[in-house]
């Protein structure tokens, strides 16, 4: 035992010399630029949701495509019923579907139902509770306006006009418009593809029984969810033993088919470091982010293909990917930016000195909002301690609480930033 400071393994980096959240984020940034330039790709539309257009699409078909009934009720002229009450005989009736080709003799009613062709020669149509038949005849009890319940063809976008613009993240209400004008496909950006490989002699996968010392793999499943759920596709979830020449392995089939590599573990100070201790040697970047947790992290660029390497411990993992890859990603998607609000502290809390702190919490509603409303956050509380493993205790946050560097105790009503998750 010597209580020398060491210069190779094992001595503790300086707190000087970690870097920044804000500055690590930045270089992230700025190294998945390149992935805001994305291939195009023709999707069906009812696939097409929350994908990105690549082009301003233009209507095909005038809507409605032609002149119909707003109503189930009668179609007349206005003409025919200037003088009220009057009784028309009924000439026919039009369903939805129907051609409706067969124009209205002039003096008469045709039934016809919401959405079926107006007859040639009517221009108003008198809905079905505001008229008495017995059949055969129509009684109509008060003047009508031509037009009325009638929608004209193009009234809500005509043949050529825009439909939705290029860019635009279709939501539901895109589909619908897209559908609606009968296209079946559109032309949109492929999202960013990633790999995610985990690493660690302990883990195993759902479903196997756990032996001594095995836990359950979390951070694969987890930062699968997490990336689309932010508007990335995952195309591999691989899990690496601690053993180099398989990382190495799964990290060369990651990089042939992902944009961007996601690792988990063997980036700190342990024995077994598989991703530092491959990746390293390649040109990887590893190093402490002076915050917490998530303070080990490594960035290294394979082939071409940007790999950022999260520390193990599975809320270090998760709130890694809020910090250093959820914003970038979600810009990159089109999708809106991650919400944050400032918030008084129901706690008091304690934080490290010279290291950003992320804190799990939940926002307390003010209970007076009128039902139905958005509530807005009174306060918020932590909700788990501060441990880099309390990954059952996160699932009670909705947001996380950003405690900056220089802060080392607030107290209870103190304003925090906090951020949706
Ligand atoms: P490491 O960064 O590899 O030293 O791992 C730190 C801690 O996180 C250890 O307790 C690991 O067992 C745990 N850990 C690492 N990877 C995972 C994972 N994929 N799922 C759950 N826990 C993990
Ligand atoms: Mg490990």
């Amino acid at each position: 035992m010597t209580s020398r400071p060491t210069t190779s393994g094992g001595h503790r980096p300086s707190r000087a010399a970690a870097r920044s959240a804000d500055a690590y984020r930045d270089t992230i940034e700025a190294l998945l630029r390149p992935l805001a330039t994305r291939p195009v790709e023709s999707v069906a539309v009812p696939a097409a949701l929350g994908r990105r257009l690549a082009e301003d699409i233009h209507a095909p078909v005038d809507l409605p495509v032609f002149r119909n009934s707003a109503m189930d009720g009668y179609a007349v002229r206005a003409e025919s019923v200037v003088l009220t009450p009057v009784t028309l005989p009924l000439a026919g009736v039009v369903a939805a579907g129907a051609a409706g080709q067969t124009p209205l003799p002039p003096g008469t009613a045709m039934k016809v139902m919401t959405g079926a062709p107006i007859p040639p020669g009517a221009d108003c149509v008198v809905p079905v509770e505001d008229v008495h038949s017995d059949g055969a005849t129509v009684t109509v009890e008060r003047g009508r306006t031509a037009g009325e319940f009638v929608r004209e063809p193009g009234t809500d976008v005509r043949t050529g006009e825009l439909l939705a613009r290029a860019g635009t993240t279709l939501a539901p209400r895109h589909i619908a418009a897209l559908a609606a004008v009968g296209l079946a496909t559109v032309p949109v950006f492929q999202p960013i593809r990633a790999a995610v490989i985990t690493t660690g002699d302990e883990l195993v996968s759902a479903g196997t029984p756990l032996r001594p010392g095995q836990i359950y793999n979390s951070n694969g499943i987890a930062l699968a969810a997490a990336l689309t759920a932010n508007g990335v596709t995952v195309v591999s979830v691989e899990h690496s033993t601690d053993d180099p020449a398989r990382f190495r392995a799964l990290l060369s089939a990651a990089t042939e088919s992902a944009d961007i590599v996601f690792t988990s573990g063997g980036v700190s100070k342990g024995d077994f470091e598989v991703v530092k201790d491959v990746l390293g040697p390649m040109g990887g970047e590893f190093g402490s982010v002076a915050m917490q947790p998530g303070g080990p992290q490594g960035l290294t660029v394979v082939d071409g293909v940007p790999v950022l390497s999260f520390p193990g411990n599975p809320v270090s993992t998760m709130v890694s990917f809020e910090v250093f890859a959820r914003p970038i990603l979600r810009r990159l998607a089109g999708l809106p930016e991650v919400e944050v609000y400032q918030v008084p502290l129901r706690n008091a809390v304690r934080s490290p000195e010279g290291r950003r702190q992320f804190l799990r919490g939940r926002l307390v509603h003010d209970d007076d909002a009128a039902p139905g409303l958005h509530r807005n956050p009174e306060a918020v509380e932590v909700v788990s301690g501060p441990g880099s493993h309390l990954i059952a205790g996160m699932a009670w946050a909705d947001v996380l609480i950003d405690v900056p560097a220089a802060v080392t105790a607030l107290p209870v009503g103190a304003p925090v930033r906090v951020w949706l998750l």
